[in-house]
């Protein structure tokens, strides 16, 4: 089994980094680490509890799935919410027992261990940022970090990996790929800063569109959404089933929706009917802001009347 502790330490799970156990060395791709996690390890399951988990939206599609139980069900029985990275964007990780253990390990290991969520896959490397840009600019600000806890054993094994080599063992290509769009929507946010929150509107549309694939396609295919974006028949045929497909393109929709990008077209009648609103609201302010001003005209004119009459009954 592959532990999860750097949920605790790296930005990916969103806590706060512990120094005294991170590494002071900065890794890339090539960089070898000496670890190994198997069942004869004396620490066996032992970070499998008083940690944070953050989920991507990859593993809770995955988890709903292993577990055989819809997303609504699976948020309420395992998850707790939590804001991503220091922003106001809603997430969940994983709620622990009462005992502080997470709820899928037993003395055998993992219950779910070839759907554990990504930083469990991480562990002990944790990935230090998570920037825009095009793939080789991210690829280039992207560095990693070993994270060395007394009680894991793992560091004491003969098994030597370089990070590129860990990753791929642990499928986190793939996965990675997968949570890019997400990773990327959060990484925007943060870089807005505390100045322009989101509403609570565009927070709950967040939640839902990363969390619950079912209730997001519900909103595509039954409310006013198609109506008001332009969506490919064949996207259309494809979100319709495969969970997947429907989370990536949840992606542009809420780059689109929350920052304005250009990856889903608005209607063009819809376009034209927002714009006769603004018009009509502006002409509407304008109405009322020349009533105001009559009416103050008005009074003043009475005013100035009635201090004429005073004056000359004095
Ligand atoms: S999901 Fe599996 S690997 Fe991750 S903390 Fe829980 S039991 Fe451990
Ligand atoms: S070796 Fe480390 S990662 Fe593996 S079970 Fe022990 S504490 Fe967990």
């Amino acid at each position: 089994m592959t532990a999860q502790d750097s949920a605790r330490k790296s930005e990916f799970a969103g806590q706060d980094k512990n120094p005294s156990h991170i590494l002071p060395h900065k890794l890339t791709m090539d960089s070898k680490i000496r670890f190994h996690c198997h069942p004869g390890v004396s620490c066996f399951t032992e970070c499998c509890g008083h940690i944070n988990i953050i989920l991507t939206p990859f593993d809770i599609i995955g988890l709903r799935k292993r577990i055989g139980i819809d997303s609504d069900e699976f948020l309420l029985r395992y998850t707790k919410p939590v804001y991503i990275q220091k922003t106001d964007m809603p997430g969940v990780q994983i709620h622990l027992t009462k005992e502080g253990r997470c709820p899928f390990v037993t003395e055998e290991g993992c219950l779910i261990y070839s759907d554990r969520p990504s930083a469990c896959r991480y562990y002990p490397v944790g990935m230090a940022d998570f920037h825009e840009g095009t793939q080789e600019e991210q690829d280039t600000e992207k560095f990693f970090f070993l994270v060395k806890e007394d009680y894991c054993k793992g560091h004491e094994e003969d098994k030597v990996w370089t990070i590129r080599e860990w990753l791929a063992d642990q499928e986190l290509e793939k996965r990675d790929e997968l949570n890019k769009g997400w990773m990327e929507l959060v990484m925007r946010r943060k870089s807005f800063g505390y100045q322009a929150t989101l509403s609570e509107q565009a927070q709950k549309m967040f939640f839902m569109a990363t969390t619950n694939m079912e209730q997001f396609r519900d909103f595509i295919f039954n409310s006013s959404f198609l109506h008001t974006y332009v969506v490919a028949e064949e996207t259309l045929e494809k979100i319709k089933e495969d969970d997947i497909a429907l989370l990536q393109f949840s992606y542009l929709y809420l780059a689109s929706s929350l920052f304005g990008t250009n990856d889903l077209k608005i209607r063009e009648q819809k376009v034209k009917e927002r714009t006769r609103e603004m018009a009509a609201k502006r002409g509407n302010a304008e109405e009322n802001a020349k009533k105001v001003y009559d009416e103050l005209q008005r009074d003043k004119e009475m005013m100035q009347k009635r201090l004429a009459e005073k004056n000359k009954a004095v």
